[in-house]
């Protein structure tokens, strides 16, 4: 086996050292921070318990298949559940929609609250279907920088229907032509931001996302968010991964164009292999100084970053359940907002996330724990302090004026996370949820790649690379990195 450095401890950083475990090599991550687990972490306010960042869980079966690969059995050591609901809506209007993973009852409620008929949105999840049965073999699974992939035979089925892919229309436009009913149109269009792109402008391929939570469904670990990460952690010291915490890799090494070793406050490692979990633009503006830069691929525009505010609330509020959505009333001046003014509409959408309903413990009896979060702008130097004072204003007043009571009294505790901590917490360029945004019909293919063409024995994997963004494509990331790993 090889010696590997992995430079940080991220849900994608612990998959790709548990894969390269496996495969005989000496693992070792050197992570900045005091705890595994990057953005994918948690915190506990009083009695109250949260996970910080991600809150939807998709693909299970790509954190399960970690434990498969040692030959051990996922459920003994990870457990999840499927959810029955996957959102609650709620609109301006009163409008309520309450998605049940079950397509039939979905498509029974949605013709119900708006009169759209059912046919269409049979229509849009089947569409969602085709696109990931054609696409994720090809865009989630694989390298896009190895000829093996182009020429595989899930390549040739696809090259016949590319005029179906809706790339050259956004989503907005393809979801518009296709229901009758606004409030179904702003449903569809909201799966944009689930890796941070705007509906208005992201092709009409990432109307694939729906199939993740209609299809395959949507979950929920039974101990919550954190999990995922702890019992990745936990496999990963099962399977012989060394861990250094607060442990900050300033330089990657290089000897005629090979990774040599990293640098660190206690000196210099050396090792034959080395994998980037940290944020692409800082890997090369941080750690590799003076060496050329692939600029296009890192210049490329980030996704959106994200306000949330941690409430201890002193009520149980039974309308609500694990994830709720309160629409603005203007969803196109919302992302004109986020992504070409760069600040935050007076009436933002607002997602709520309660952990209690599923999880009792996580707040005391007869309060929730609220992860109210809203989508904003990345890190352009605004006057954040003032951006936050406004939001919490504006989110206090929709959430007081929608469920008729008011909310800020309720507040027993607090803790905010900005776009600035995102980035100082994880390294993440401007606060970026997901790496690059998917705002245009090329950027698949403009993220970096899982290798160095340039650099030997360098490797890179996480939200910021290819595949992109969010746990499952983060996990997949790792995979293709061990698949390539010479
Ligand atoms: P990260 O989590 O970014 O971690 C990188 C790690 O590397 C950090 O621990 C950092 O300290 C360490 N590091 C960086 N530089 C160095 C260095 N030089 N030396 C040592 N260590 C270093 N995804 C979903 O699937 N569903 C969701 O609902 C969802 N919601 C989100 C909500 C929020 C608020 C946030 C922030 C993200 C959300 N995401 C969601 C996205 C998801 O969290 C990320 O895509 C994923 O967790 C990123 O994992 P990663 O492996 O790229 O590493």
């Amino acid at each position: 086996g090889k010696t590997v450095a992995i430079i940080g401890s991220g849900v994608a950083g612990l998959a790709c050292a548990i894969r390269l475990a496996k495969k005989g090599h000496i693992v070792t991550v050197f992570e900045a921070n005091s705890y595994p687990g990057g953005k994918l972490t948690e915190i506990k306010l009083g009695d109250y318990r949260f996970d910080a960042g991600p809150s939807l869980f998709t693909l299970p079966e790509e954190v399960e298949a970690l434990y498969e690969l040692h030959g051990l059995d996922a459920k003994a050591y990870f457990d999840y559940k499927k959810l029955h609901s996957t959102c609650k809506y709620f609109y301006p209007d009163g409008t309520e929609i309450n998605a049940a993973a079950d397509i039939e009852a979905f498509k029974e409620e949605v013709h119900q609250k708006t009169g759209e008929p059912k046919k269409n949105i049979e229509k849009a999840l089947r569409k969602s279907s085709f696109l990931y049965e054609f696409l994720a073999p090809l865009f989630m699974h694989k390298s896009l920088h190895k000829l093996s992939t182009w020429v595989s035979k899930n390549a040739f089925r696809s090259y016949g229907k590319l005029s179906k892919f809706n790339f050259n229309r956004s989503m907005h436009q393809v979801n518009q032509a296709r229901f009758e009913n606004e409030k179904v149109v702003q449903l569809f269009d909201r799966y944009a931001t689930y890796n941070g792109s705007n509906p208005y402008q992201a092709p009409g391929t990432m109307n694939i996302i729906p199939h993740l939570e209609f299809g395959i469904g949507a979950y929920f670990p039974t101990k919550g968010m954190h999990d995922i990460t702890q019992s990745l952690y936990q496999l990963a010291l099962k399977v012989g991964v060394k861990f250094h915490f607060n442990t900050s890799v300033s330089k990657i090494t290089l000897h005629e164009g090979k990774a040599k070793g990293i640098v660190t406050k206690y000196g210099f490692h050396k090792t034959d292999r080395i994998v980037s979990n940290m944020d692409i633009v800082g890997t090369y503006e941080r750690l590799l100084k003076g060496e050329r830069k692939p600029t296009k691929l890192i210049n490329q525009p980030k996704s959106s970053s994200a306000l949330i505010f941690y409430w201890g609330i002193k009520k149980d509020f039974q309308q609500l359940d694990l994830h709720n959505i309160f629409f603005s009333n203007d969803y196109e001046k919302e992302f004109e907002h986020i992504f070409n003014k760069g600040s935050v509409y007076e009436d933002p959408t607002v997602y709520i996330n309660i952990t209690s309903t599923q999880k009792p413990d996580d707040a005391p009896e007869g309060c929730q724990n609220w992860f109210t979060m809203i989508n904003v702008p990345n890190n352009q130097g605004q006057d954040w302090d003032e951006v936050i004072k406004e939001a919490r204003k504006n989110i206090l007043k929709k959430l007081s004026t929608q469920l008729g009571e008011d909310i800020e009294p309720l507040i027993e505790v607090e803790d905010i996370l900005d776009p600035i901590k995102i980035e100082v917490r994880t390294s993440s360029t401007q606060g970026a949820l997901y790496g690059n945004s998917s705002n245009n019909k090329y950027a698949a293919f403009l993220r970096h790649p899982n290798f160095s063409s340039r650099i030997k024995g360098l490797y890179f994997c996480g939200g910021s690379v290819h595949p992109g963004g969010g746990i499952p494509l983060c996990l997949l990331s790792a995979k293709i990195v061990a698949d390539n790993f010479e």
